[in-house]
């Protein structure tokens, strides 16, 4: 027998592929996008057919920011996303671990890396490179740094006079999310090679609530 971590339930017949994943990852969005939610998956009958088990659709890695509700601008519901977020979305220990687990053990066919135009992690990365002010903590700061060699690519990427674009700098973050975890974990590596999973950067727009892919690591 497997544990219940394993055990797919009733709801999740067909395990779906990376593109098949993205697919509906992509069209909970128009539905968010063109104020048609569904709402599925919300309800107590759901609730009570996950108590045994999980089979998410996807792993969702994004920033904290609290307009990026993961449920909501995906319009899915209760062990639809396997859910990871911290400030910036930067790829960290944990971050990795909890990913792994979720390609091993939940099998998820794809991984969706979630960044955001207007992101204060990301704009205080960029003031930190001319701010002498001290970060608010050694966590803040450390935090701030692993979003700083983003600030540097897109820097170094400009046209002299030309001012930095925080969604430029933003759109660097969001690839180098990505090929951090992929460079990183052995484990995501493999499961890319063998076909079992794709990993997608990708920006949410704040004003209109539309998903853009930017980056896709694997097939779909
Ligand atoms: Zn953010």
């Amino acid at each position: 027998m497997t544990s219940p971590e394993t055990t797919a339930t009733p709801s999740a017949p067909e395990h779906l592929t990376p593109g098949q994943a993205w697919q509906r990852m992509a069209d909970g969005n128009d539905r968010f996008v063109a104020n048609s939610p569904e709402h599925p998956h919300q309800d107590s009958d759901r609730r009570s057919l996950l108590a045994g088990g999980q089979e998410p659709v996807a792993a969702l890695f994004g920033c904290a920011d609290s307009r990026l509700a993961a449920e909501i601008i995906f319009d899915v519901g209760l062990g639809d996303l396997f859910v990871v977020r911290n400030a910036g979305q930067v790829v960290g220990d944990t971050v990795i671990a909890s990913l792994e687990y979720a390609v091993s053990v939940l099998n998820v066919p794809l991984i969706v890396v979630l960044g955001h135009d207007s992101c204060g992690a990301v704009a205080t990365a960029i003031e930190s490179m001319t701010s002498t002010a001290p970060p608010g903590s050694r966590f803040l700061g450390d935090l701030v740094e692993m979003i700083v060699p983003s600030v540097r690519r897109a820097t170094i990427d400009l046209e002299p006079g030309a001012v930095l674009d925080p969604r430029s700098v933003g759109k660097l973050h969001i690839e180098a999310s990505v090929e951090t975890l992929v460079g990183r974990s052995a484990l995501v590596a493999t499961a890319i090679a063998e076909g079992r999973l794709a990993v997608v950067g990708a920006n949410y727009d704040l004003a209109n609530g539309r998903v853009d892919r930017s980056v896709v690591i694997g097939r779909l």
